[in-house]
């Protein structure tokens, strides 16, 4: 769960990665960097909190260049260090290597411990570092960047899109089940790539397509080449992602997130129809659901929680303390739309359940006779190993409870998760090519004592460097 981009624009890139950054400041919001590259030097800057914090007017102008990269982090592996903000930044043989990845590998302490023994020192408990030292080692074997690459994908196991500045040549690839997402876009006068094509929006970029899974993606001034380096049985891309945590604006391997949720909260009301005054939702992440639902419904949709928009998501707030005080502060109740009503109220998941509970006191000290809870997403069974920040099965409210006692505990009046073969079914993919491990604990890579249904993955054999191809969008 963080942001990446990359760009190479001849007009300079400094401007256009933070305002990508600040279009993927959702993805995350503990720290952000910019690494850019002018032909001689590379220039970085990064630190702790958001985007617009991090980076000033004087920051930005001194970041030159024609090709950077940039990352806005959550953290998943890697504690909350200032050592851990990406990118992370390389030089070895008189060359500039900067990283920044999104994703989480499962076989981070074999790798690690791997390098280690072969002399390697690593100065971050982030796994971006271990696919650096991965990457470098390579590169000063075969010489080839691509081969490089090709050299990592038959690593790493997990998820990950990653960029990669190389003496301002940028590089993306994305893991061959797609798991996390990753695009491309053409800027006005180069590419870009991007966790999500918000990000290609802001810039008023064209989005071009996805970075299709196992692909290797290389951009410099001559413009974009790409080839296929492996080849998986299928995708596993996070579901996690249309249910929370791209915007709803985005478009994500070809389905535009608004829709998925517009539908789902269509579902919603044809699972388990209620009587109800009005429909709300709990905002932002809500909204969609809830519009669907009063679509369906034909309830009147009226919005019931008014939210402070200078707060951050409670989800990733990092102690339960802080994220219970966030709730109060971030939602108000219109007392005047809840007073004697019966409310359907929609939301995108439930995690450990204390958010909906107080948002549920919250609305009948504000008077509301009934609180009909909709939920998006089906029961948070299990963790995720692959790059969101879910809490343990002991944490998570549904993960030993069926539904009438989540109902209870959050006291909800009713309460109906959508069934995974309808948020399926709104998505449009087939069932195996979606990661749906943290809703049924069936993962799609092996991981240490979890049930999986892993894949064959074929890698495209050869000189890398040789078969890069030309770009089709
Ligand atoms: S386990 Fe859940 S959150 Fe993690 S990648 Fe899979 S679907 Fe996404």
């Amino acid at each position: 769960m963080c942001g990446i981009v990359g760009i190479v624009d001849a007009g300079g890139v400094s401007i256009q990665l933070y305002y990508a950054l600040y279009a993927l400041q959702h993805r995350g919001q503990e720290s952000a960097g910019i690494s850019t590259f002018d032909g001689s030097n590379l220039h970085k800057f990064k630190g702790n909190g958001l985007v617009a914090d991090v980076f000033s007017p004087p920051v930005l102008s001194d970041l030159k260049g024609t090709a950077g990269i940039g990352h806005v982090r959550y953290p998943t592996t890697g504690a909350n260090l200032p050592e851990n903000i990406q990118p992370l930044n390389f030089q070895f043989q008189e060359r500039f290597i900067s990283i920044a990845h999104n994703g989480n590998l499962v076989n981070t302490g074999e790798l690690r411990a791997e390098y280690e023994q072969a002399g390697q020192i690593f100065t971050t408990t982030t796994d971006t570092e271990i696919i650096a030292k991965i990457l470098i080692d390579a590169i000063s074997n075969s010489g080839s960047v691509e081969d490089a690459v090709s050299i990592c994908m038959h690593k790493l196991v997990g998820s990950y899109s990653v960029v990669i500045l190389i003496d301002g040549v940028l590089y993306g690839f994305r893991d061959p089940l797609g798991i996390k997402p990753f695009c491309i876009g053409k800027t006005e006068h180069g590419y870009m790539v991007a966790s999500e094509s918000v990000a290609v929006d802001a810039l008023s970029a064209k989005f071009l397509r996805d970075v299709k899974p196992g692909e290797l993606v290389r951009i410099d001034s001559e413009g974009v080449r790409c080839m296929q380096i492996a080849v998986a049985g299928k995708c596993a891309h996070c579901i996690f992602e249309y249910i929370y945590f791209a915007r709803a604006d985005a478009v994500i391997d070809g389905v535009l997130v608004y829709d998925v949720r517009r539908q789902i909260g269509k579902k919603l009301f044809e699972e388990d129809p209620v009587k109800a005054d009005s429909v709300g939702a709990v905002p932002d992440s809500g909204t969609a659901y809830a519009i669907g639902y009063a679509e369906g419904s034909k309830i009147p949709f009226v919005e019931s929680l008014m939210k402070n928009r200078y707060m951050g998501r409670t989800f990733i707030m990092p102690t339960q303390k802080e994220r219970e005080r966030a709730v109060r502060i971030k939602l108000n109740p219109i007392k005047a739309h809840l007073k004697d009503k019966s409310v359907v109220l929609v939301d995108d998941s439930i995690v450990r359940g204390t958010t909906s509970k107080r948002i549920i006191e919250m609305m009948r000290d504000a008077g509301a006779r009934e609180v009909h809870m909709r939920i998006g997403s089906p029961a948070i069974k299990a963790p995720c190993y692959l790059g969101v920040d879910m809490p343990t099965r002991e944490e998570l409210i549904a993960s030993n409870r069926v539904e009438e006692e989540v109902r209870r505990s959050i006291t909800a009046t009713s309460l109906h998760h959508i069934s995974i073969e309808a948020l399926i079914e709104a998505i449009g993919f087939d069932r195996e090519n979606l990661c749906t491990g943290c809703l049924t604990g069936c993962y799609p890579l092996p991981i240490d004592g979890e049930h999986a249904k892993p894949c064959h993955v074929d890698f495209v054999d050869g000189t890398y460097q040789a078969k890069l191809g030309s770009f089709e969008a």
